[in-house]
């Protein structure tokens, strides 16, 4: 058996067409979305991320503005900028590209976002709020890993999903979401004692580890959903997930691939984000 791919490139161009419509709904009423970009320094992979944003939400009529800063930016000047974006009415979503220079405290820069603007869904307003079920802005990745999983059909209440890593940006928000949704979660990291024996029960596996092919195809129970957000460059000089992808595909009912499979839908949700902050700012 062959598990079906859930093509997040595809689903991406139809959230992305339907941002579009409401972006030029809402610019008849005389407000054009405006999505602020802070890129600090050269880093290669946060300069293609940057364009890819940028360029999507010029597509979908959003007004991009690029603030880009030498690695030897201030923390005072960032926090300055922030401040001044926080106070533009022409500016509903600020994005602040991670990683930040090692000088830079990156939380106290997401701090300073207003939690109305944090399109990224990093502040710790947000992520309590989602934490509560009531969420204001989820996290771009998380909100496009549920996407893909409403999409693939996947029944969510009672199942049992494991989420494999830990970060705030996508571990910890996807396994709130996921609980908000009555599936019952283990939320497995580097120190988890048995990652083959959970990740074996899992009905939903959602990985984010960035270790290629650290989830092995023989882990996975038949039938199982598979969401792989990992983005590894392998020696290849290809993309890899961090799921064995091949090997997976034999047993999952559906899994996504990489590239073309969350990547595409991150994009699409900060997009949905922005315009849904630009809503709030007229109702
Ligand atoms: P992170 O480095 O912040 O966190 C990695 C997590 O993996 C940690 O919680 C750690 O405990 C866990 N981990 C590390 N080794 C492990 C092991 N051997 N077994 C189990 N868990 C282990 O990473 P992140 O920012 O959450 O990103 C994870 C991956 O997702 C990266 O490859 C990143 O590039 C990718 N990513 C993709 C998108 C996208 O749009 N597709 C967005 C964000 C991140």
């Amino acid at each position: 058996v062959s598990a079906r791919v859930l093509d997040g490139k595809a689903l991406a161009a139809r959230v992305r067409a339907e941002v579009a419509a409401q972006v030029t709904a809402l610019a008849a009423r005389g407000v054009v979305p405006g999505l602020a970009v802070v890129l600090v320094g050269d880093d290669p992979a946060s300069q293609i991320y940057v364009r890819n944003k940028g360029k999507a939400a010029v597509d979908a009529g959003i007004r991009a503005v690029d603030h880009h800063y030498p690695a030897s930016v201030t923390q005072a000047e960032l926090l300055d900028l922030v401040v001044r974006l926080n106070a533009d009415p022409s500016i509903h979503g600020i994005l602040v590209q991670l990683p930040l220079p090692a000088h830079v405290d990156a939380l106290a820069v997401q701090d300073a976002v207003a939690p109305t603007k944090d399109v990224d869904g990093f502040h710790p307003e947000n992520l309590g709020l989602l934490a509560q079920g009531r969420p204001r802005y989820i996290s771009a990745t998380p909100r496009g890993c549920m996407r893909l999983l409403r999409e693939s059909g996947a029944r969510l209440a009672g199942a049992h999903a494991v989420v494999v890593g830990r970060s705030n940006i996508v571990g910890k928000p996807m396994a709130m979401l996921l609980t908000n949704e009555s599936a019952t979660v283990e939320l497995c990291h580097s120190r988890t004692a048995d990652l083959a024996g959970e990740v074996a029960r899992a009905d939903v596996v959602v990985a984010a580890v960035g270790k290629a092919g650290l989830v092995r195809g023989a882990w996975i129970k038949p039938g199982a959903v598979v969401i792989d957000v990992g983005i590894n460059r392998g020696a290849d000089g290809k993309l890899h997930g961090d799921v064995d992808y091949a090997a997976a595909a034999e047993r999952a009912a559906a899994i996504t691939p990489v590239p073309g499979g969350v990547g595409p839908m991150t994009i699409a949700c900060l997009l949905e984000n922005t315009l849904e902050s630009a809503k709030r700012f007229v109702t």
